[in-house]
């Protein structure tokens, strides 16, 4: 049952971080406006979603579109979480005004990005400032640093960082998808774009397409998701020889092997349900 949908706010980021599961950046402009989060909230009002996140990207980039959308998400009953880098964070006074109008707008928890794959000493130092202005409002932020041992290489990950940890031969990762539960999700992600994500570029359906976000997440059935579906049960090394894939070299995780399947899938137009480009460090502009 589907408790939780994340909002990718907007793909655009104030930083491209190595390890970025969604390619976001400074050009990558998709950005969602406050009629499309009205949409997607009016559609999960009858549905077992209770927790909301909005994310990015880097969603203070929008910071108007971010405190309405943490309010009408709190006036509907959701218990609502937001993630930053803090970027944002000039001064203590800033912290505490920006932090405290959203938990005037009944935001729930703050997730805070903060490690060495986000940047030098100037970041670091605005992340505590939003750390230390959240604890003097009374709220616990949840600070989730990454490592090179934590990251899934997958998105920008797969480029950047898997040739720095010893790689396998694809066949090493024969066997399905444990990560994620691609049968019954427990939670997923949606985009400006309208595209819904089991993981990162791999589409449940599109808003508008397939229907408002509710009968995608009410009608979800992987068996007629054929990617999906194989990823579910037999995994990325069976995904690829039956797209006829060539996957040579080695590979950091299955997560490495699957999104590079999925990548070259996607170059070649072989599968609707992949997508979209800013997934795949494909953009138009
Ligand atoms: S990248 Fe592939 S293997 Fe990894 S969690 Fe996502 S669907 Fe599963």
């Amino acid at each position: 049952m589907i408790r939780g949908i994340h909002f990718l706010l907007t793909y655009q980021c104030t930083r491209a971080c190595l390890h970025c599961f969604l390619w976001a950046r400074p050009g990558s402009l998709a950005t969602m406006n406050v009629e499309q989060v009205t949409a997607y909230l009016d559609a999960v009002a009858g549905t077992a979603v209770r927790q909301v996140f909005f994310e990015g990207g880097e969603p203070f980039l929008y910071y108007p579109t971010l405190r309405r959308a943490v309010q009408m998400a709190s006036d509907r009953g959701l218990y609502v979480g937001v993630l930053t880098n803090g970027y944002w964070a000039t001064g203590h006074e800033e912290a505490l005004g920006c932090l405290g109008e959203l938990l005037a707008a009944g935001m729930d928890a703050i997730m805070i990005s903060t490690d060495d794959f986000h940047g030098g000493a100037e970041e670091s130092r605005r992340a505590t400032l939003v750390i230390q202005a959240a604890r003097d409002l009374g709220l616990e932020p949840d600070v989730a640093p990454t490592c090179l041992e934590d990251v899934l290489f997958r998105g920008r990950a797969a480029v950047t960082l898997a040739r720095q940890v010893p790689g396998r031969e694809a066949r090493h990762y024969d066997g399905p998808c444990t990560l994620e539960d691609l049968v019954h999700p427990s939670r997923v992600h949606v985009d400006p774009l309208g595209y819904l994500h089991l993981c990162q570029g791999l589409v449940m359906g599109r808003v508008g397409a397939d229907g408002d976000l509710a009968e995608i997440l009410v009608n979800w059935d992987v068996s007629r998701n054929p990617v999906a579906h194989l990823l579910a049960t037999e995994g990325p090394y069976r995904l690829a020889a039956e797209y006829g894939v060539a996957v040579e070299g080695t590979f950091a995780d299955r997560c490495h092997l699957c999104y590079e399947a999925r990548r070259a899938l996607f170059l070649r137009g072989l599968s609707a349900h992949l997508g979209p480009g800013q997934m795949y460090g494909v953009f138009d502009g």
